[in-house]
């Protein structure tokens, strides 16, 4: 019996991998996406309602180009699932909020990106910071960046409405079916799942946590980490207001040089309470398929300390807390562009923990390289030979 045949399969139907789906569907390509589990699902990256996003980027200002078109892509996603109809809003600008030494990572590194690409922020000194937003309180030696055009994303929201709309415009999105092997062909891929085998012209490798397994040989540099997430309930009215979206920003604050901790402005949609994290990659190795650890008092109390030192009002009862992964790669910037020895192979990877805001690009470019082989996107900074020289 023939094989079912598609023009491109997609990997793993999640952050990008919806995304892609969606820019291929819209172009007319026969795309299936393929889901080991449920759409979405908090099993790998994208649970835990509030993904940051920014443009003045301190990890490296080459990344501001695709904030810019991922910016466009995201106002689009809103009007078309969600915003215009009286939906749930998937993004969310609130402004963004950055503090740390002026000999640190995140203030020069944001301020540098600014600069280079002429992005409207204030840098703030400490008592201006106390001043502008007074449920912070901030060490003398800190300074502050802010960024009005800073906000969030609710990824479950953003993952699912770029499936809707994929399946909308013709996309086969299937859920449940694990994709056990691949390989590529004259011409083409085949692919086996738990289902069936299936071809297609073009393969594209979005699988998170599992890329490794996915990729082989060419995933060994990628690790997965556990990290965690806690939602607090601050006490009485005036922590409310103080911590509310138009009065409270998103943040991040450098606690542990480059890295450090940061959240969200209290808000009704999704997860409720005001939600803290560490962003420090690395700490913690598993495995994608390990079962996840739950959070313990320590951890919890960890995150509390940090409250109680910059943003003393948000340290309430614990509401809730949960895991989640990050993928990362060797140096920290994305792994995106063609398999080095497979041209019908496109891999989306390593997104090191700030991938999200970026998905809808990402899926833009996915659809480029599977539907002509380049793109007019600049990611070849984000490509495979950076790694393969060092
Ligand atoms: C706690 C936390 C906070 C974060 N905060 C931010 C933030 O503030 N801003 C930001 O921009 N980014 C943030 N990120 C990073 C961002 O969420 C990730 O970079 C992004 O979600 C990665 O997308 P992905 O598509 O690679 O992975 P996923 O969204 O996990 O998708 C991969 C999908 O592939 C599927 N899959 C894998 N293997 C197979 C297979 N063999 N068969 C079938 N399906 C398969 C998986 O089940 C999964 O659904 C955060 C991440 C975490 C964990």
């Amino acid at each position: 019996m023939p094989l079912k045949s598609y023009d491109v399969i997609v990997a793993g139907v999640g952050s990008m991998g919806s995304a892609a789906c969606y820019h291929l569907a819209r172009r007319g390509v026969r795309v299936v996406g393929i889901e080991q589990f449920d759409l979405p699902h908090a099993r790998g990256s994208h649970h835990g309602y509030s993904r940051m996003i920014r443009q003045s980027y301190y990890e490296h200002p080459d990344y501001v180009p695709l904030l810019r078109r991922s910016y466009e892509l995201w106002d689009d996603l809103n009007g078309r699932s969600c915003g215009g109809s009286g939906g749930e809003k998937i993004f969310h600008r609130t402004g963004g909020l950055y503090l740390g030494p002026p000999d640190g990572a995140i203030v020069p590194g944001a301020a540098a990106a600014a600069r280079e690409h002429g992005l409207s922020h204030e840098l703030l000194g400490a008592r201006e910071v106390e001043e502008r937003f007074p449920a912070f309180c901030v060490e003398d030696q800190y300074i502050g960046f802010y960024e009005e055009n800073a906000g969030f994303i609710v990824p479950e929201l953003a993952v699912r409405a770029h499936a809707d709309l994929a399946c909308a415009h013709g996309a086969e999105i299937r859920t449940g079916e694990g994709i056990i092997d691949w390989r590529a062909e004259e011409g083409g891929v085949v692919v086996r799942t738990s289902r069936e085998t299936v071809e297609a012209g073009h393969l594209l490798l979005t699988g998170g946590a599992w890329s490794g397994a996915l990729l082989r040989e060419l995933g060994a540099g990628l690790t997965v980490t556990r990290q965690v997430l806690a939602w607090l309930d601050p006490a009485g009215e005036h922590a409310s207001q103080l911590l509310a979206p138009g009065v409270f920003p998103c943040w991040f604050i450098e606690t542990t040089t480059p890295f450090g901790h940061y959240g969200f402005p209290m808000t009704s949609s999704g997860g409720r309470g005001f939600k803290i994290a560490l962003h420090q990659p690395g700490l913690e190795l598993v495995g994608a398929d390990d079962p996840a650890v739950p959070v313990t008092e320590e951890e919890v109390g960890d995150l509390r300390e940090i409250l109680r030192r910059w943003i003393p009002i948000a340290d309430g009862p614990l509401l809730t807390s949960c895991t989640c992964l990050y993928t990362n790669s060797p140096d920290g910037n994305f792994m995106l562009g063609p398999h080095p020895e497979y041209p019908g192979v496109t891999v989306a990877a390593g997104f090191s923990g700030h991938g999200f805001k970026f998905s809808p690009v990402v899926g833009e470019v996915l659809a480029d390289f599977a539907c002509a082989g380049s793109t007019t996107h600049e990611v070849g900074f984000l490509s495979w030979e950076r790694l393969l020289r060092s």
